[in-house]
């Protein structure tokens, strides 16, 4: 099978890495001139130039390559090669391998630092909630579009209230450019660090300050690249999926032998909710709870659950995803009627396998339906492991971070949001 483009239009715009107004969720009119620059760096075109670097005799301008996939990118792949998703992740590495990239990484273990960092802060606020207005509720961290509305639009409504747990993807620019890079002996700005999402938000993210060393003038993610701008160079380079080996995923410990695929609870997002309800309801009230079960409220994408006893109802969670549904949460909040503890917040309506990187049918940003519902099947389709018990996380957690409440775990684990910084964007629309 050569690989064929289903967005010939859109992926025109993609060329350069334009954001478009359907694509980024958090509406590129609040990008200001110097993010526009740093955004336009995030391209196929700035990858293929430090490939092209690499073929030169200056040595001195030579970079290792490190790519890592989002567990969100991976069902996409599998549904566009027709395999499954294991093999298909082989398939995506020997390409990726084929173009120069030395490390092939998945990123579900950087969302298992995220989960069990966002546990952790959960049950210390919920601890000081008679004594600290801003402790809860608490709003999930991991979605940049999410992320950016707030500190823009919402500001301190909003912003002491989200979880300071990174993003899978930020740790994981920890892992590489901290941890791996120290492994490998190579300086942090000798590895470049591609990172293969499903939404263009994730550039947004990648940008942010916080996560520039200006020293060694080094991102811990150097490039983010859509899962959809990643086959857009399968198609374009005629690559036959049938004639690429299969070549497993790498271990960030350095173990030989494919790294097995797992994936986290929930419906695609990693499952924040899920992960910290179980673990408050056992930390909290001594409760096991081994099947959540969700109450739909005005639709899929706004979902309750709760934990009660003897009548009373002792923790209230709630999935708010898409636009729409955050205006209806953050209209209660200003009234101050949420009633939940925790809210897991996603730009996007059904999650991160419907990220407009790779479920977009068009240059509108509508979504492809019986594309979602392959990559769901697809992805449920993996093992369920716990990060709790990954014996991977519990070596980093010691020989990396020195333990799990040390000075280093909340500097590399965590980060800060920042309060309004301007009013509402001109083009935000609901
Ligand atoms: S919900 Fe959408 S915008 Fe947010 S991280 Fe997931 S794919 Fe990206």
């Amino acid at each position: 099978m050569v690989v064929k483009s289903q967005w010939p239009k859109e992926e025109k715009e993609h060329e350069g890495s334009q954001l478009l107004l359907s694509a980024c969720l958090s509406c590129d009119g609040c990008l200001s001139e110097e993010e526009s620059l740093k955004i336009s760096q995030q391209s196929l075109e700035e990858v293929e130039r430090v490939l092209a670097l690499n073929k030169k005799c200056d040595v001195s301008k030579h970079k290792v390559l490190v790519a890592s996939v989002c567990p969100q990118s991976l069902p996409f792949f599998a549904v566009k090669f027709g395999l499954d998703i294991t093999e298909a992740a082989h398939k995506l590495c020997a390409f990726l391998k084929s173009l120069g990239v030395q490390y092939v990484f998945d990123t579900t273990l950087a969302a298992g630092f995220s989960i069990l960092e966002s546990q952790k802060e959960f049950i210390q606020r919920f601890r000081r909630r008679h004594h600290d207005s801003n402790a809860l509720p608490m709003f999930t961290s991991s979605c940049p579009g999410w992320i950016r509305y707030s500190e823009r639009v919402l500001g301190s409504l909003v912003t002491p209230h989200i979880c300071t747990a990174r993003s899978p993807q930020q740790i994981m620019g920890c892992l590489v450019k901290d941890y791996f890079s120290k492994q490998q002996k190579l300086s942090p700005e000798k590895v470049y660090h591609v990172f293969v999402a499903p939404c263009f938000d994730k550039k947004l993210e990648a940008v942010r300050e916080e996560f520039y060393n200006s020293l060694l003038e080094t991102r811990d993610v150097d490039c983010v690249l859509t899962s959809g701008e990643i086959f857009y160079l399968m198609e374009q380079r005629k690559v036959s999926v049938e004639e690429l080996d299969s070549v497993p995923l790498d271990h960030v410990l350095g173990e030989t032998g494919g790294a097995a695929l797992v994936r986290h609870e929930g419906r695609g997002s990693e499952g924040f909710l899920e992960h910290v309800f179980k673990h408050a309801a056992k930390e909290l009230f001594g409760l096991d709870v081994h099947e959540i079960t969700y109450k739909t409220l005005r639709n899929r994408d706004f979902q309750e659950v709760t934990l009660e006893r003897d009548g009373e109802t002792l923790l209230q969670f709630a999935a708010v995803y898409g636009f729409r549904n955050i205006q209806t949460l953050v209209h209660r909040m200003r009234k101050g009627r949420v009633p939940y503890q925790l809210v897991e917040v996603l730009s996007c309506p059904g999650g991160c396998l419907s990220g407009r990187g790779q479920a977009a049918s068009d240059a509108e940003g509508r979504l492809d339906k019986a594309l979602v519902q392959q990559m769901e099947e697809a992805y449920s389709s993996l093992p369920v492991r716990l990060p709790e018990v990954n014996p991977t996380l519990h070596t980093l957690y010691q020989d990396w971070l020195q333990g799990q409440d040390s000075p280093q775990a909340g500097t590399l684990l965590h980060t800060q949001y920042r309060s309004p910084i301007h009013t509402q964007p001109p083009h935000m629309q609901w």
